[in-house]
């Protein structure tokens, strides 16, 4: 037997017992004549007392961290105890020990302030997964994963594995691709994601479908992306818009419960894109604090912003303002006293290259109700006490206005909101607040083709009543600089994103479920009847019989463990992640392979 016991188990009740332990020597320290070892593994840490009669044999077997050792041994009662451990009130007297393995000398000391850089630690991913910090990262997900499973089965869905040697799943990203040995010349894709096999799923009469599953996107690796990675991915049968919102708000609650101990019973804010661009300048607000952007030029409600402009801010002679395709304010409060370095401060940071501003119109809304302002000579008490009202700013509150070209003022805004909120601790990672963005567009538009691309993706219905604008329009845009005016740029999807503190978590739709007008959909992107039938011609048959209406979402789950582990980083909720280059250096993959796989696969290297 190697072991009676953990090393996170025993406790006072369990002095003067006979025990084994097996486990890693995570130090060593000798005090005179006797060593104390203190020995670890998954489920915490005990000391070890060595005494004298030992030390001939710890002469003859020295010890060395991360060593594999099993010692039998007496519990005791520590003199010395220690409170941060669990195990802290006692020890053992060692009685004998055996070393199962040794250990080269780590290249990294195994504790939570590791002295390992990045890289190292990836390339010795085995090692730094010893770390407590980094397993207790994986016990979260785990626990995530379970409550999950849990949820989903008591509420009848069921776990049907899907494919990874597919045919190419337009998810927005390039597939990953594996030749084919049998099928020379030919290639599968790996899945984007499961997503037509779960609407085939609804055809066979699998009416709630889940999956914890790996998909596979080949995108240049922004910050924190990884080329695989793990969706819950769901489907269902006869439902509504309104059935999926409610389904899996419940399980985020219940995630939240098992997981956090938290009883989310807040109702879950909903808000439209419209409302989510327009208040926040981005698709994923963060809303757990209050503070919105205001549009002082363009007051009417829609995105992006139309003509005619408000008198607000027009007709004083501020060239900036003016000139500009945008203005955009907001209030902070409580900063109404900030001091011109501070200001300076802002100044600086939205005209740095990633921000890209020309700079900051300041109004300070003083506490005895006067305002004062860097474009004073423009706009009088009576003008800027106008702007502070649309800006909604209060007494106390200091207004930033930002002002240039649409889209990249709205990001800045946007920036800047998160920013200011960073700052004054208004995001914090204990909080959490969850929201549901809806009514996207269904289309976008992109002006290097002069196409209509899906926004999410093409198996997105409209909503029932935008239907008729895509089946009685022609898709062509005749106008390619005023695309906002064709019918299509109007058409709202079915389809709802979940948000959790400035982070989508999930997103998903109602889907298309009838031949005739999936058939209009791949047509307004732009595909002739051959290529449909090329690309989704199963799809398209498995609707002739008899699809029920259907819809369904997935949830990107290394970032919804990462958000409830307190972290930005979804590596370090993943036992072997790739770097931001796509590359295990663990594994040192990819890699080249041998000329016979070559010559089975018929393949010849030609690298550009
Ligand atoms: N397949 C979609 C995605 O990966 C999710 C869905 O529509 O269910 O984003």
């Amino acid at each position: 037997m190697y072991r009676s016991h953990t090393c996170g188990e025993l406790r006072i009740a369990d002095t003067k017992k006979e025990i084994t332990l097996s486990g890693w020597v995570q130090t060593i320290r000798k005090f005179g004549s006797i060593s104390f070892v203190d020995l670890r593994d998954r489920y915490g840490i005990t000391q070890l007392l060595f005494s004298e009669n030992l030390n001939a044999q710890l002469d003859a077997n020295p010890l060395g961290r991360e060593f594999v050792l099993q010692v039998k041994g007496i519990v005791n009662e520590r003199s010395n105890k220690n409170a941060n451990i669990e195990t802290g009130d006692i020890e053992i007297a060692v009685a004998e020990f055996t070393i199962l393995n040794r250990s080269a000398v780590p290249p990294f000391s195994i504790q939570d302030d590791t002295d390992g850089g990045d890289e190292l630690r990836m390339r010795y991913r085995f090692l730094d997964l010893r770390r407590s910090i980094v397993k207790k990262n994986l016990e979260l997900r785990y626990a995530v994963s379970r409550s999950t499973r849990n949820y989903l089965h008591e509420n009848n869905f069921m776990d049907i594995e899907t494919p990874f040697l597919i045919k190419s799943t337009p998810e927005g990203a390039r597939d990953f691709v594996v030749p084919s040995r049998m099928n020379p010349g030919q290639f599968y894709a790996l899945p984007q994601s499961p997503q037509t096999f779960k609407q085939l799923l609804m055809v066979s009469g699998y009416d709630r479908y889940y999956q914890i599953v790996k998909c596979f996107r080949d995108e240049d690796l922004r910050a924190d992306r990884q080329p695989e990675f793990t969706q819950i991915d769901c489907e269902m049968s006869f439902v509504e818009q309104e059935d999926i919102l409610n389904m899996f708000e419940g399980l985020v609650k219940r995630i939240f419960k098992d997981v956090k101990n938290i009883d989310y019973t807040d109702v879950v804010e909903r808000m439209t894109w419209e409302d989510a661009m327009w208040q926040y300048g981005n698709d994923k607000p963060d809303i757990r604090f209050e503070i919105k952007i205001a549009n002082l030029k363009f007051p009417q409600h829609t995105f992006p912003a139309k003509a005619p402009q408000s008198a607000l801010i027009a007709g004083a002679g501020f060239g900036v303002f003016d000139d500009a395709e945008t203005v955009l304010a907001i209030a902070i409060p409580g900063c109404s006293e900030y001091t011109r370095k501070q200001t300076d401060e802002l100044t600086e940071w939205v005209k740095r290259p990633q921000i890209g501003m020309k700079g900051l119109v300041f109004i300070k809304c003083n506490t005895d109700g006067t305002y004062k302002s860097s474009v004073d000579k423009f706009y009088d008490a009576e003008k800027l006490k106008a702007i502070a009202a649309a800006a909604n700013a209060k007494a106390g509150d200091l207004i930033l206005i930002l002002a240039g070209a649409e889209e990249r003022t709205r990001k800045a805004a946007s920036d800047l909101r998160m920013y200011l909120a960073d700052k004054s601790g208004m995001r914090k990672t204990d909080e959490f607040k969850l929201l549901w963005v809806l009514d996207f567009p269904l289309f976008e538009y992109a002006e290097d083709d002069n196409r209509w691309v899906a926004r999410h993706h093409p198996f997105t219905s409209p909503k029932p009543d935008h239907i008729d604008i895509m089946i009685n329009n022609n898709p062509v845009i005749e106008n390619a600089a005023d695309y906002l005016a064709h019918p299509y740029a109007g058409i709202k999807a079915n389809a709802y994103d979940m948000v959790l503190n400035g982070n989508e978590i999930g997103g998903g739709s109602i889907r298309i479920f009838q031949r005739g007008l999936q058939e209009k959909m791949f047509a307004a992107l732009g595909m002739d009847a051959e290529e449909q039938q090329h690309k989704f011609g199963f799809l398209l048959g498995a609707f002739e019989y008899g699809a029920p209406p259907h819809g369904g979402l997935a949830f990107g789950f290394d970032r919804l463990c990462a958000i409830l582990g307190g972290s930005e980083s979804i590596r370090d909720f993943i036992a072997f992640p790739k770097n931001n280059s796509g590359r295990d250096v663990m594994l040192d993959a990819p890699s080249t392979i041998d000329a016979k796989q070559f010559n089975e696969l018929q393949i010849k290297l030609d690298i550009k």
